[in-house]
């Protein structure tokens, strides 16, 4: 029988869940200590600029179709999906470029002319990142435990999987150049993980963006957690907005203290970021974890259009292989950074004034655990050195083109969204933290409580995390 669910946070997943779970009939509370949904995926506004602050690009709609008609509803009477005609621009340090199209046949015109004979490597990596993806779909909607090692039927599939290669190794087969070999994988720092660690299989990201498209919501990102609250709002869930949960006791019911209460629950769904809920809300140890890397976010409200651009855009450093060692492994501010662009108003002009541009810049940088020196010390160098790259490569002056700028460091991740060490995307996904090894949707100390966001299985991405909320629900009508 229906009982009274809480769900702390009103990120992606805990929106999903709440949906859905009102959906199906229970009494849903939702508690989010700030004062509008969305968590990472959230929006700031100023003077008519409208800025996207967390994701960026919509992969798998399929998964985002799922969350909807779980419910019943379209997701087409929620959001206006667009696919891109340039997934992205790549911007070489030697002065290269490389448009990767929508078209793949355009696509391959342009990595001929980057490495001969590389457009039917593509289509070979392509057929291989497809194979992988059917295998890994499935398991996306699952919840494991490494105890579900001991099925053997799951030994062959570890296999097919290429478990123990990297995304970096699994592009090496197919590309001779690094140039093709980075632009084919740079999508795990979006995990927040090196290719050089994240497992092959997170190559599905590769057949995500090349086989099904990259899109964007008509209106922005944030219209994502906005569809989610409504349709969550439509099945009765209740919201409570400025409400941070200082503490849940799961002693067989479950008791949460917030805003001064103590409010008493038949279940518990926790959103908020898996390592701190478990060490802060619940008390609980944890182990060593490996977390990923942070992001320095720059926010840019231009005073006109820029030529040039494209609606995603990546800016290679010199030296990939120490920019990655230096954020994954040394710890220290890369001087020479990769670093992103995105440029939503190429598409989606409703996110800023007439006539201008948003340039939302993404750095990669080391979490707050890894990191060996003081970001405040050295952001201005960084900063300046990604300023003076755009415009070297689009031949302005960008300092002169600021109408608004807005930053957000590592430790805003923790001060605004509790994120233990600012680790933007999370826990790692490097192969000890994936599918059996990553934690649980459910907690083995008490069942009544669950998990659902980045740092659960089956990981971090929005569909992914959409997968969770639907692994949470499965799971509690089970039971
Ligand atoms: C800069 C950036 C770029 C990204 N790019 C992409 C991309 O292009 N595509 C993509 O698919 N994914 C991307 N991601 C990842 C994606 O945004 C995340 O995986 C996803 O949004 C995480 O959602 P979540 O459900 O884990 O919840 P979160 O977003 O972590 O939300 C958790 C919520 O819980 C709240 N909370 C925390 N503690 C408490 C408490 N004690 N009481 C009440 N509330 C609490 C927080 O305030 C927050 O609102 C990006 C993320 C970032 C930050």
């Amino acid at each position: 029988m229906p009982g009274k669910i809480a769900v702390v946070g009103a990120g992606v997943g805990g929106l999903s869940c709440a949906a859905r779970l009102a959906c199906d009939g229970y009494d849903v509370h939702l508690f989010e200590k700030l004062d509008k949904c969305g968590g990472r995926n959230h929006l700031l506004e100023d003077n008519g600029f409208k800025f996207d602050m967390g994701p960026s690009f919509v992969l798998m709609p399929d998964f985002f179709a799922e969350a909807f008609s779980y419910c019943g509803e379209n997701l087409k009477d929620y959001l206006d999906l667009k696919v891109l005609d340039v997934n992205y621009k790549i911007f070489y340090p030697d002065g290269d470029c490389l448009n990767v199209y929508k078209d793949s046949s355009r696509t391959k015109e342009e990595l001929e002319r980057l490495e001969k004979g590389s457009s039917e490597s593509f289509d070979r990596f392509i057929k291989e990142t497809s194979r992988i993806y059917g295998l890994v779909r499935p398991l996306l909607y699952k919840c494991f435990t490494p105890a579900s090692l001991v099925n053997l039927s799951y030994w062959p599939l570890l296999l097919k999987l290429r478990v123990f290669e990297s995304y970096w190794g699994l592009a090496r087969k197919f590309f001779r150049t690094d140039k093709l070999r980075y632009a084919f994988t740079f999508e795990a720092m979006f995990m927040g993980v090196s290719p050089y660690q994240a497992p092959a299989f997170y190559s599905i990201i590769s057949y995500a963006d090349h086989v099904q498209k990259i899109a964007h919501p008509m209106g922005g990102m944030y219209q994502i957690p906005l569809a989610l609250e409504r349709m969550a709002k439509k099945f009765g869930a209740k919201f409570h907005y400025n409400s941070e949960v200082e503490k849940i006791s799961a002693n067989g019911s479950i008791r949460l203290r917030v805003n001064e209460k103590e409010l008493d629950f038949d279940k518990v769904v926790i959103n908020a970021d898996y390592a701190y809920a478990k060490e802060k809300l619940l008390g609980q140890a944890l182990p060593d974890y490996r977390y990923s890397c942070s992001v320095y976010l720059i926010y840019l409200g231009l005073k006109k259009k820029i030529e040039g651009v494209e609606h995603h855009n990546l800016f290679f450093a010199k030296e990939l292989t120490r920019n990655l060692n230096d954020i994954f492994n040394a710890g220290i501010i890369p001087d020479d950074p990769s670093f992103y662009v995105h440029v939503p108003t190429v598409t989606d002009q409703s996110l800023a004034p007439q006539g201008k541009d948003i340039f939302y810049i993404l750095v990669p940088v080391p979490n707050l655990l890894k990191s060996k020196e003081d970001f405040s010390k050295l952001e201005n160098g960084l900063r300046n050195t990604v300023i003076e790259k755009i415009n070297q490569r689009l031949k302005i002056n960008l300092e002169e083109l600021i109408e608004v700028e807005h930053r957000f460091y590592p430790q805003d991740f923790t001060k605004y969204y509790n994120i233990k060490f600012g680790a933007t995307f999370g826990l790692a996904h490097n192969l000890m933290q994936s599918a059996f090894f990553r934690p649980p949707n459910s907690n083995s100390r008490n069942k009544n409580v669950y998990f659902v966001g980045a740092s659960t299985q089956p990981g971090g991405g929005l569909p992914v995390v959409l997968a969770g909320s639907r692994i949470v629900a499965d799971l509690i009508n089970k039971r």
